[in-house]
């Protein structure tokens, strides 16, 4: 379920790259029919809509890596080009008379819970839910998908509640919840915790590390994970993206 009075400015990105003249002959820049490029959450049309930049926009590009082939204005490729805020474009329409990026380190997430995909982000039965709900069982370890810096630890939930025992549908709110602030400046978010996490707001962790356990409180009727991926950080309801996508491009696939 969707945390609740939390929400605040969405993220603002800045793409552009301030090439002098000589670096911008030869740096890489966006070429079109004339429309906007998509900018994605993973290397696949299947990744969510991020944004958009306009033909002939300069781009500073952090790498690059293979996903989904397209066919666009400038070459039919596989590869796709990393943001330096880990967003995607496809190479397919990039232009550039340099070299291409060099190739992005593999990846190395992993999975938040040993649980099964029960729900997914922002169905049309559930338009606000903003992250993926995965089946963990009660008491069950709940894992940093990649290492970072807690940034929330704390009990979410409507006034008149607490987050020490079970929720229900009738309690707004995400229970005993943890965020992490990942490298690339993403954040991960986990939800319905059965008790305070197992982590504070400012200790460093690891891939993997245990962050707390998976419980039911909060805006929930059975115990079980809910997982946003959200791109910048804050996180907020604008800048999460569907975390399937966004996983799978790291290696670590939620079903
Ligand atoms: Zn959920």
């Amino acid at each position: 379920m969707a945390l609740i009075a939390l929400a605040g400015a969405g993220a603002v990105f800045v793409l552009l790259g301030t090439a002098s003249t000589a670096e911008a002959a030869a740096g890489p820049s966006v070429r079109t029919e004339g429309g906007p490029l998509k900018i994605r959450s993973a290397p696949s049309q299947n990744g969510a809509i991020l944004g958009t930049l306009a033909n002939g926009t300069r781009l500073t590009l952090a790498c690059q890596q293979a996903g989904q082939q397209i066919t666009g204005s400038v070459r039919t490729t596989t590869a796709w080009d990393r943001l330096s805020d880990g967003r995607y474009v496809s190479d397919a329409y990039v232009a550039r008379t340099g070299t291409p990026p060099a190739s992005c380190p593999p990846p190395t997430w992993i999975r938040p819970a040993n649980a099964p995909f029960w729900g997914g982000f922002r169905t049309p039965q559930r338009p606000t839910h903003d992250g993926v709900d995965l089946g963990a069982p009660r008491n069950s370890p709940v894992f940093a998908v990649a290492a970072g810096t807690v940034v929330t630890a704390e009990c979410n939930v409507s006034p008149t509640h607490v987050c020490d025992v079970d929720g229900s549908a009738a309690v707004a709110g995400c229970g005993w919840y943890v965020e992490i602030r990942h490298l690339d400046n993403s954040v991960t978010r986990y939800c319905h915790l059965a008790r305070r996490p197992l982590v504070n707001v400012g200790q460093p962790v690891a891939r993997g590390q245990a962050l707390g356990y998976a419980g039911m409180s909060g805006n929930a009727s059975a115990p079980h994970l809910h997982f946003e991926v959200h791109t910048g950080y804050p996180a907020t309801p604008q800048n999460a993206v569907d975390p399937l996508p966004f996983m799978a491009a790291r290696g670590a696939a939620l079903r």
